[in-house]
Parts: structure tokens; C-alpha cells; sequence
């Protein structure tokens, strides 16, 4: 049973759409499609059904340029467009195949253009594709779907990734200092190789392996590279070393660090029992150090804190004893 806020928001709905439906209102669609005669507006099962045809009668064939109005048969063009008043909108267009008139051209006939907002051929309209594309980048394919019921637009994950992957790349620079280190394609198991520009700090290429050779063939493809940053790996020294002869190549700062840290703890390991048997050194002036166990000195809170470890082990080692 409808609630009253149930009720009120159908009846404001109701009132848009009638609104909507009032002749002054076709002039502002009209601004929405242009060259187009809004013919009809019906509202079914919560989706907006917009009718339109051409205003213009002659059109340009698209092969050999020539204008023709000359009307060979109609065909109806059904794409999605944005939802409106919390609707699916839904186009029904009435378009006109025209004959060309040009003896010469190749084309007999060709379909009427709609211009930029409805491409030939296309299921959606341009703005609905651009939104889609917006909504797949940030949600992703499958969660852009499930986003789309509620914003009333349909499409499914795979036709998001679609809309993703044909809009053309950005034109990027020619890259003159990059980053090359491995990525884990499966962690553990399969790695690759990702290519960063560091000048712009943007990943511009990942290869599907790390060896020399896929690192040697994108590299020479790429003549302005000047500083190659890696890891220690002889394999992406001797990637670059053939690929970009004349890049220097620079051990970067990360694997420096973790390559120090490792060789520090090995050391530290293998020399704890002798660190252990170092002379006792004291601090007159450092009232917090009151006494050193073992090799290090150790503060107060640590002592307190040592204390009650082992009197609850020994506690523990006691109960243990009463219960045999
Ligand atoms: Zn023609």
C-alpha cells in the first residue's frame, strides 16, 4: 500500500511529466536535440518515450558531400539518452534513408545524420556514453552496473569496460627519465614490468614479463630516453644496456634503502653472539639508564616491563608443577 510521501512524490512526478508533456515546453527539448521536431512525449512503466524527427528535409550525402531531399523510406531509431525526472529516457526517432541524387556517387541511398549528440549507428546517445564512461572509471564495470538501475540507465559491465576502451588515448610525451621495476601480475608466481615516467610520475607501460629482451624491444622504440632508474636486477641491466645504449642507468632510492637494510640485518644477525660479549659501557649523565642486561641497555619501563613477563611465567611454570 503507498504511503503518503509515497503518494506525493508520484504526484510531483505525475506534475513534471505533464509538465513536461505542455507544448511550450518542446522548444526547451528542442535545445536538447537540435534540428529536431519533438513529436510526441509518453511516459509507460517508468520510462520517458521522446518522439523526434529531422526538421531539416534536405541532407548531405555522406560519400560524395552533394545535398538530396529526395525521401527513399523511413526507418525508426530507438537509443537510450539520460534519465530525466528520476526516468529512463528512451528516444523513438523517425529517420529518413535519402536517395543521392549524384549518378557518379557510389551511395544510392544513406540515412539522414543527426549530428554530434547521436552518432551513426550508435545505441546511445553521446552524453549518456560519455556519463557511462565517467560512471565505469570510477565504479568499474560490474559496479557500475549495479549503479546504473538506480540512477535509471542501463547498460551492463561488459559494455562499461567497452565504452572504457574505445574512448582514444591522451596524447603523452615522448618520456625522458623513467622508472623500471617488476609487478606482480599473480603474487608469487607471474610477474611483469611496469614502466613509470618519473618526470610525471604516471605509469605509461606494463610489459607481460621481466626479462631483458621485452625491456630491450620497448626501450628502442623510444630514442629520447636519457635516465633509466631500476633495481639491482642484471636482467633489466642488460635490458637497458641493449635497448637505450646511451641512457645512464641509476640505481634508485628505494631498492638502495631496502638493499641496505637487508645487508645491515644479515650482518646484525651473524654478529649478535659477538656483540653480546662487548665491554659494558656506562652513561654517568643518563639517570633514566639504570642498569644493562645482557647487551643492551635497557630504561626503567623496560625493567618494569621484563620483570612482570617473567614473574607471570613463573607464576605460570608454578601451576604448571602443582597440577602434575
Ligand atoms: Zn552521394
Amino acid at each position: 500500500m503507498l504511503s503518503v510521501i509515497d503518494g506525493i512524490y508520484f504526484w510531483r512526478k505525475y506534475s513534471l511529466y505533464q509538465t513536461l508533456r505542455r507544448n511550450e515546453v518542446n522548444p526547451f527539448l528542442e535545445i536538447l536535440f537540435p534540428e529536431c521536431k519533438i513529436e510526441s512525449i509518453n511516459l509507460k512503466n517508468e520510462t520517458i518515450t521522446i518522439s523526434a524527427s529531422r526538421k531539416v528535409k534536405a541532407a548531405v550525402c555522406p560519400e560524395c558531400k552533394q545535398l538530396s531531399g529526395r525521401v527513399h523510406s523511413y526507418y525508426s531509431r530507438k537509443p537510450q539518452d539520460l534519465p530525466m525526472l528520476g526516468l529512463f529516457v528512451r528516444l523513438n526517432l523517425r529517420v529518413r534513408r535519402i536517395r543521392c541524387q549524384n549518378q557518379a556517387c557510389s551511395k544510392q541511398t544513406f540515412a539522414e545524420r543527426w549530428g554530434n549528440w547521436l552518432k551513426p549507428y550508435a545505441q546511445k546517445t553521446t552524453r549518456n556514453k560519455n556519463t557511462l564512461y565517467h560512471i565505469g572509471q570510477v565504479a568499474g564495470g560490474e559496479g557500475g552496473h549495479r549503479l546504473l538501475s538506480h540512477l535509471k540507465m542501463e547498460a551492463s559491465g561488459t559494455t562499461l569496460i567497452r565504452i572504457i576502451r574505445s574512448q582514444p588515448l591522451r596524447d603523452v610525451e615522448k618520456p625522458r627519465i623513467i622508472g623500471v621495476d617488476d609487478w606482480a601480475i599473480k603474487k608469487g608466481r607471474t610477474y611483469g614490468t611496469i614502466i613509470v615516467d618519473l618526470e610525471r610520475q604516471q605509469p605509461i607501460e606494463l610489459l607481460p614479463d621481466r626479462t631483458a629482451e621485452s625491456l630491450t624491444g620497448w626501450l628502442q622504440a623510444q630514442p629520447n630516453i636519457q635516465i633509466v632508474t631500476r633495481d639491482r636486477s642484471p636482467e633489466y641491466a642488460k635490458g637497458i644496456q641493449n635497448g637505450a645504449t646511451n641512457a645512464e642507468q641509476v640505481a634508485d632510492r628505494w631498492h638502495l634503502l631496502l638493499n641496505l637494510y637487508q645487508m645491515l640485518d644479515r650482518y646484525l644477525r651473524q654478529s649478535h653472539k659477538r656483540l653480546c660479549k662487548l665491554p659494558i659501557t656506562t652513561y654517568p649523565d643518563q639517570d633514566s639508564i639504570i642498569e644493562r642486561r645482557g647487551s643492551f641497555i635497557r630504561t626503567e619501563q623496560a625493567m618494569i616491563a621484563s620483570k612482570k613477563s617473567r614473574s607471570r611465567r613463573r607464576e605460570l611454570h608454578q601451576d604448571i608443577q602443582r597440577r602434575k
